[in-house]
């Protein structure tokens, strides 16, 4: 899956949205995030951000960023 990190906040491009084929960003004031159950990992938003944000869960420490995403997906 596909995980929002930190460079997103305050980033004011959508552009990950509108590419993203299963509609799994949700949008906070400030931020984007990514539902990681629904995310079928097609990497196509990675490309359109950029801040840069946007990062496999593969890359090391993204556990917490996970847990982030899917809480404010789930709230939001
Ligand atoms: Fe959406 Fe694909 Fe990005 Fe996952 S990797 S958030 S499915 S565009």
């Amino acid at each position: 899956t596909y995980i929002v990190t930190e460079n997103c906040i305050a980033c004011k491009y959508t552009d990950c949205v509108e590419v993203c084929p299963v509609d799994c960003f949700y949008e906070g004031e400030n931020f984007l995030v990514i539902h990681p159950d629904e995310c079928i990992d097609c990497g196509v938003c990675e490309p359109e951000c950029p801040a840069d944000a946007i990062r496999p869960d593969t890359e090391p420490d993204m556990a917490k960023w996970v847990e982030f995403n899917r809480k404010y997906a789930e709230r939001w």
